[in-house]
């Protein structure tokens, strides 16, 4: 691993311990209703520990850092900004309906 990348699973993991505690309640405790997570929508916290997972899993594969639209690098600044992040600043900020 790189050191960002080192850096980045750090952040990332401690991320998706304090995301996933409140949402993880015991099989059989009292207040887990499965009725309730069934029928919600997935709360910004879910998606948000979708990114952390996927660029876990990014870090693991050693594709991390990389643009998934453009191959290209994210760069240093955005990944330490936003560890999770998927595209470069340039991608990220085009439409994909309208694609520059
Ligand atoms: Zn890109």
């Amino acid at each position: 691993m790189t050191a960002i990348e080192v850096d980045a699973h750090a952040v990332l993991t401690r991320r998706r311990q304090a995301l996933a505690r409140p949402h993880a309640p015991a099989a059989g405790a009292p207040d887990a209703r499965w009725t309730d997570y069934d029928a919600m929508p997935l709360p910004p916290e879910r998606r948000e520990l979708d990114e952390i997972d996927a660029a876990l899993r990014r870090i693991g594969e050693g594709r991390y850092g990389s643009c998934e639209a453009c191959g290209g690098p994210i760069g240093r600044q955005r990944l330490r900004a936003i560890p999770e992040a998927r595209y470069c600043l340039a991608c990220s900020g085009r439409s994909p309906a309208a694609p520059a």
